[in-house]
């Protein structure tokens, strides 16, 4: 049985939307609604969120309702964006939103306007092959995960809604199908650029540029200037990824906002055991987006902004020399922003360049005894770190170093205790959790994100969900959610 449209009759969940991208010119976007569903339930709202960004009333039928795509509340402009891609290094002239629908934005309490859009709610223009629906596993995935990112000082896309379809997708096996609200300071990534410069449409090009300008970076002039910001924004969060253990997974320039913040949690996975070379999503048989290849990727992703950018300049040759120049200085505001983090992590308020010798010699030790990325940073805290490693006097010769260059550190305690989390949302709890939630117990599932939105708090109540897997436990692969 459909729900019918009638249904918003009477509603009293009000958002107040106030739409910018919907004013941008047809080729920007296609404009449907989204694809009602069988039975919606809700599974989570994110009142705090909620509240941040103006929302007000509703009761639990009408948001689930609303959040499953049933019922679209008024004032909103529902619509499928266009923007094309590298994945996988290889140029995709095509994507779009194949299984998401912008619903529209408000300018929150903080003066922050963010895009509420609703992510498996449908086929659009631009589903390909798709069914344009996602299963409840990695709704509720991408929900733990972003929260966690947010609650760790990431920036990163938020969860306002997760509701059941009371529809089952069709992937290997019947699968229960849901629907993720998705609130992001925007959705404008490198591959929209990249799909109106590779169609040679500059005056789009130049409606974009001007579009993200005002949006996210109202200083800057040129394009030059924005992928100046755009660098540093991404250069901040890779070396943020890399200071918490984060591997994104798939770090195609269709999943990289201009933003900054994270955004497309798919195979994402934080390390248990610190390696380098560790890779999780199934489909990335080559390691290009390991945990150590993101600095590097993140450059090549910039790369692709640059020449995205350069038909908005009318210099070719001038351009081309200022954007390799902004690009190859890119590495060095990685390994600044590295620095700091990681320099924060063994209690360092402002590290030094030669202190790059003193992390990485941990990191080497980490890597050689199967050390806990997370738990050896924390238990720096309380000196347990020791127990982490095989061979515990690994540590041990690393320590006599630390402790003299930490020595006349003021407070190194609490630098650490603010960079270094006891929850990360691990890989074996999540995998738990989805479990659990098919089986339509959704407990683990708020316990999970209860423990994870204090992570740098000691829970005592909540200490198996610092325990790494136990050798059944680990998870080998995690996988795109479509
Ligand atoms: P992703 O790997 O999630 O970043 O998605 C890559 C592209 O595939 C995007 O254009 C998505 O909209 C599209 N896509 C992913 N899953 C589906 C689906 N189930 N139905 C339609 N399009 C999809
Ligand atoms: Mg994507």
């Amino acid at each position: 049985m459909r729900v019918p449209r009638a249904y918003i009759c009477g509603m009293t969940l009000h958002i107040p939307f106030d739409n910018s991208f919907a004013a941008l010119p047809a080729g920007f976007h296609a404009r449907l609604n989204p694809t009602p569903v069988e039975a919606p339930s809700l599974i989570a709202f994110n009142q705090p969120l909620a509240d941040q960004l103006g929302l007000t009333g509703g009761d639990e039928a009408e948001l689930a309702q609303i959040f499953a795509g049933n019922a679209v509340p008024d004032g909103a402009e529902p619509l499928a964006q266009l923007y094309s891609g590298h994945q996988f290094g290889q140029y995709n002239p095509q994507l779009g939103d194949g299984r998401a629908i912008l619903l529209g934005e408000t300018v929150g309490k903080d003066g922050v306007r963010r895009d509420i859009q609703l992510k498996g709610s449908g086929r659009t223009p631009f589903s390909r092959s798709g069914d344009g629906r996602a299963w409840l596993g990695p709704v509720l995935r991408e929900y733990i995960v972003s929260e966690a990112m947010a609650a760790l000082g990431v920036p990163s896309t938020r969860a306002l809604a997760a509701v059941r379809t009371g529809e089952p997708v069709y992937r290997e096996t019947a699968l229960p199908g849901a629907v993720l609200t998705r609130v992001a300071a925007s959705h404008l990534r490198v591959g929209t650029f990249q799909v109106f410069s590779a169609r040679r449409d500059v005056d789009a090009l130049r409606q974009l540029f001007d579009y993200t300008v005002a949006r996210h970076y109202p200083d800057a002039q040129t394009p030059g200037d924005l992928l100046r910001k755009v660098i540093e924004a991404q250069a901040n969060l890779v070396a943020q990824w890399m200071s918490l253990g984060f591997i994104h997974g798939v770090m195609n320039t269709d999943n990289c906002a201009i933003s900054g913040e994270t955004i497309d949690y798919g195979p994402c996975a934080f390390m248990d055991t610190y390696h380098p070379e560790t890779v999780f999503s199934s489909i990335d048989r080559h390691g290009r987006y390991a945990y150590g290849a993101q600095a590097d990727v993140i450059v090549w992703n910039m790369a692709q902004l640059a020449t995205a950018l350069v038909p908005l300049c009318e210099d070719t040759e001038q351009t081309i020399e200022e954007f390799t120049q902004l690009v190859h200085g890119m590495p060095d505001l990685i390994r600044a922003a590295w620095l700091r983090r990681f320099g924060a992590k063994i209690g360092l308020a402002d590290p030094q360049a030669e202190d790059a010798t003193l992390i990485m010699d941990l990191l080497t030790r980490m890597a050689g005894n199967q050390a806990d990325f997370t738990n050896t940073f924390r238990a720096l805290l309380d000196g347990g770190a020791r127990d982490q490693f095989t061979d515990p006097t690994a540590f041990d010769a690393w320590e006599a170093t630390w402790t003299a260059r930490v020595s006349d550190e003021a407070s190194p305690e609490t630098v650490m205790a603010a960079a270094n989390p006891a929850f990360i949302p691990r890989n074996h709890r999540i995998e738990q959790m989805i479990a659990a939630a098919v089986d339509g117990d959704d407990s683990y599932f708020h316990h999970l994100h209860h423990v994870l939105s204090r992570p740098f708090e000691t829970q005592p109540d909540a200490v198996e969900l610092t325990h790494p897997p136990q050798p059944d436990e680990v998870v080998q692969a995690t996988f795109c959610g479509t």
